[in-house]
């Protein structure tokens, strides 16, 4: 039986209407394809040796090709439970001295790949919650950083902090090294939500925290928030996001929560008070209707930026890219990272380092890499990589484009996925022509649903009933 129920969705100044069986069609597991071969796809049978044999490759062909350094500092001081990310609990700060040590011969032992001509033109501190560490111990890591990297001097330095646990110390100090972005996480501003998930975390605090920001000259501020809370209805998460909106951040980063309780058993304390399915929706259609009635660009995916912002500006230009972190500006770097459970990607190939601290200590103190499982990518993945981040980035593909960069016939080469993409067509999501491929407005929020049909992977194993969470 089908449901030609419809919803309003407010997208971009523009109306359009959403019938429930698309949405209950499309609202199905999938990648969000931060990579592409995606993870699950790695093999830890990776050669290490061949590894960084791979990296002097890529210096020695390609001595100028920017660089974009990560680094993963994983700790946080207490557990928010509805969490997806790599982390150690600890309220005893001593653990993160051990860690910087090992942090530090880390990044010694790449830099020895990386030549001197080579840039930084971003680098981000992810985690976890990188204040965690002390002021002096940011400090310090910089300090270890600049002495083996190149800056160039207009670099993307950016940070993710928990307002919690950040003092007015921190952001000068991180200001005056030269950091620009900062990150804070938010999730939610309403009381039970708050409680619920073991984060409170009062509106002063987060509103305070960006205006020093501000005050010292961070250039781009963003915020997280996540939709799919327990207890969230479109009231309770409409007021959130007008807060949001009131504190005026340069970017908005709206994540759709990831129930994966067989990977994070502690998601499992609420599931039965969690907004699913059409409830879900309707918060993602409040979100998206506020922020982008407020005058944000949706990007796509869970982004949104102001149109003076350098992501809306790289989006009109077609230099936006995609990587580990979400929606880059900066294409074309090959991406170190650092620190336990870090994924670098260099050249053709990923590498994901160790993702419990003894392993990762282990592999360090032996003098060995500390990366436990890759892929080094194929011909096809390279072009399906490119098509993929194009859909996702511009939300168009060029034939034309891909067959002068890749030597294929495109009609050819993609022959199997007509199938999928006359469906995507007949339900709306996608136009085609001759020479493109571009995703509606619709489609736009199903950005991860017409990647999938180019994803040759996908369906072996019956891979995304274990490992994805949901596009919606
Ligand atoms: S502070 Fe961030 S990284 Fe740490 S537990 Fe909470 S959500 Fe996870």
């Amino acid at each position: 039986m089908t449901d030609s129920t419809s919803y309003e969705l407010t997208l971009n100044g523009e109306h359009h209407r959403l019938t429930l069986d698309i949405l209950n069609k499309y609202n199905v597991q999938g990648p969000r394809y931060t990579s592409y071969p995606t993870a699950p796809e790695w093999t830890d049978a990776f050669d290490l040796n061949r590894y960084e044999q791979s990296l002097a490759e890529v210096d020695a062909l390609l001595p100028r090709r920017p660089l974009s350094l990560y680094f993963h500092l994983p700790f946080c001081e207490s557990l928010c439970l509805f969490c997806g990310c790599n982390v150690v609990i600890r309220r005893d700060k001593q653990v993160s001295v051990p860690y910087l040590q090992r942090l530090e011969q880390e990044i010694v032992r790449m830099s020895r790949w990386v030549g001197s001509e080579r840039n930084v033109v971003q680098l981000h501190w992810g985690g976890g919650t990188p204040t965690y560490l002390t002021p002096g111990q940011a400090e310090e890591l910089f300090g270890v950083i600049s002495d083996r990297f190149h800056f160039a001097p207009d670099a993307e330095i950016g940070i993710e902090v928990d307002p919690r646990v950040t003092t007015e110390e921190h952001v000068r100090v991180l200001r005056r090294l030269g950091f620009n972005r900062i990150s804070m996480g938010v999730q939610d501003f309403n009381p039970k939500v708050q409680q619920t998930v073991h984060r409170i975390q009062p509106y002063e605090l987060t509103r305070n925290l960006v205006e020093l920001c501000r005050e010292l000259g961070f250039g781009s501020i963003n915020l997280d928030l996540i939709y799919g809370l327990p207890y969230q209805t479109p009231e309770s998460f409409a007021d959130s996001v007008e807060k949001v909106i009131r504190i005026s951040p340069n970017r908005v980063a709206m994540y759709s929560y990831a129930h994966v309780p067989w990977l994070k058993k502690q998601q499992g304390s609420f599931a039965r008070h969690l907004p699913e399915g059409l409830d879900k929706f309707k918060l993602f259609q409040t979100g998206i209707r506020l922020f982008t009635e407020a005058g944000y660009r949706y990007i796509g995916m869970d982004h949104f930026a102001k149109p003076d912002d350098e992501l809306a500006i790289a989006q009109d230009d077609k230099t936006l890219h995609r990587n580990f972190q979400g929606y880059s500006t900066r294409a074309h770097a090959d991406l170190y990272a650092m620190g336990v459970s870090a994924i670098s990607s260099v050249g053709r190939v990923y590498a994901q380092n160790h993702r419990d601290l003894d392993s990762y200590y282990r592999a360090l103190d032996e003098g060995r890499a500390p990366a436990f499982r890759g892929c080094t990518m194929t011909d096809d993945d390279v072009l399906r990589r490119a098509l993929i981040t194009r859909m996702l980035c511009h939300r168009m593909i060029s034939k034309p484009e891909l067959e002068a960069e890749f030597g294929v016939v495109f009609d050819d080469y993609f022959h199997v996925e007509q199938a999928g993409l006359e469906v995507l067509e007949k339900d709306g999501l996608i136009t085609r022509d001759e020479l493109t491929i571009s995703a509606t407005p619709l489609g736009a929020i199903f950005l991860r649903n017409i990647a999938m049909v180019f994803d040759r992977y996908l369906g072996r194993k019956g891979q995304e009933q274990l490992v994805f969470s949901r596009t919606l």
